[in-house]
């Protein structure tokens, strides 16, 4: 294992020192199972032994890989209703995850650098990243640039155990019950579906797995898949005339009555986007993939509205029903729940703003196990956890930004209590 390079290291930065170490990520391919890797009982077991260590209860890790622990509220709190803190024991597949390196970089000026690959430096500079211009004179934790780093959730593990180490040394911190969950699989869209809500137990949680510090994050995409279908008639081409119906044909007609505005290399914010995953082709069939997006459910409706006419009309033009479309959706806004909790982020709010810290609400572009979550029952805006360039060999997290969460969490379950 790497040593930490700080003679004084924070709780939390030696916890997510060791966490990274851990490798946990999960697999689409053996997305049938939960976990879809068994590695990540690994951390999961780590994480419920110190959680017992700090005096949790319930204390249990799931066939599934969930970790689940209660935490008594502070005395005078003990009515409040529980509230929980999420986050996952994953890291995507898209980069190796193996044999993590944490080092520490003082960042000065110009790219960073986080390590070398076959002579060649990984870095990243102000003008991709002009976040970077804020981080002058911090220190960085990094990979070494042939993995990532998997601040991409272990900084929000490390936090919220930091955060329970804080409260288990000073039981005179304000706080209600806290549930704590821990979820396997959040990468492959997994993370929250067999989470058992009854043992849980919590009214409303917050997921600590966004972005840079001061992130709070209650809107993100409604979304769903459209499975586009074309059904040609193959006939030698030699004597094809006026009998062959080439199916690419039909895609292509298709395809080019989409908008290409819609597209999601045009798109940014709340705009949403009709995106063709994939397509094959032959004279005989065709098959295209879609996914749509939109934050806005009227938006979102016109969108998959707007691919039925597509069909509808190439269907009219051929005068046959060539064309079928089949829609399966995936997961929707969870702003239609969290609305109706507004003061979830006005509390994340102050607890930044406590703390120093600019809060700032985004709009997701994507899905969270939160998503999920709210629409079971429990409300669950995300929350950042500090990280940059989530999902790359330049991942990276300042040593200050952790420390600062765990402040930041600190805040929050005082307001709470
Ligand atoms: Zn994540």
């Amino acid at each position: 294992m790497a040593d930490l390079p700080l003679a004084a290291a924070s709780d939390v930065l030696e916890r997510f020192w060791r966490y990274v170490q851990v490798p946990t990520q999960s697999s689409d391919e053996h997305c049938d199972q939960v976990p879809s890797s068994d590695i990540q009982f690994d951390l999961a077991r780590l994480l419920a032994d110190e959680l017992r260590e700090l005096g949790a209860q319930d204390v249990q890790v799931t066939d599934h890989a969930y970790v689940c622990a209660h935490i008594p509220a502070s005395a005078g709190s003990e009515h409040q209703p529980r509230l929980g803190l999420i986050a996952h024991l994953d890291t995507t597949e898209v980069v190796s995850g193996f044999d993590v390196k944490p080092h520490i970089v003082h960042y000065e000026d110009g790219p960073l650098v986080s390590g070398e690959v076959n002579g060649t430096p990984v870095q990243i500079s102000p003008d991709k990243l002009p976040a970077l211009n804020d981080l002058v004179n911090q220190d960085l934790v990094c990979s070494d640039g042939t993995t990532l780093l998997g601040a991409d959730d272990k900084a929000g593990v490390a936090e919220i155990m930091s955060l329970v180490a804080r409260l288990a040394a000073h039981p005179e911190l304000p706080h209600p019950p806290l549930g704590i969950c821990f979820c396997p699989d959040e990468e492959i869209g997994h993370g929250a579906e067999l989470l058992d809500l009854d043992a849980f137990d919590c009214t409303y949680a917050y997921t600590v797995d966004g972005g840079p510090l001061g992130e709070i994050e209650w809107e993100c995409f409604n979304a769903c898949e459209a499975t586009v279908r074309f059904q040609g008639y193959s006939i030698h081409p030699g004597d094809a005339k006026d009998r062959m119906i080439n199916a690419g044909n039909l895609f292509a007609a298709f395809h080019a009555l989409l908008p290409e505005h819609m597209r999601p290399e045009h798109t940014e914010g709340y705009d949403g986007f009709i995106h063709l995953e994939g397509v094959s082709a032959t004279c005989e069939h065709a098959t295209a993939r879609y996914i749509v997006r939109d934050h806005d459910a009227a938006q979102f409706d016109a969108k998959i509205a707007l691919i039925e006419r597509a069909a509808a009309f190439v269907n009219a033009a051929q005068g046959t029903d060539c064309v079928s479309v089949a829609i399966k959706q995936q997961y929707r806004n969870m702003a239609e729940i969290v609305a109706n909790y507004p003061e979830l982020i006005d509390t994340a709010k102050d607890a930044f703003a406590a703390t120093d810290v600019e809060p700032r609400v985004l709009p997701i572009r994507g899905g969270t196990d939160g998503a999920q979550l709210s629409f079971r029952g429990l409300p669950c805006p995300n929350l950042s956890t500090g990280g940059y360039c989530f999902h790359g060999v330049n991942e990276f997290i300042p040593v200050r930004a952790l420390e600062k969460m765990v402040d930041v969490l600190q805040e929050l379950v005082a307001r709470f209590a």
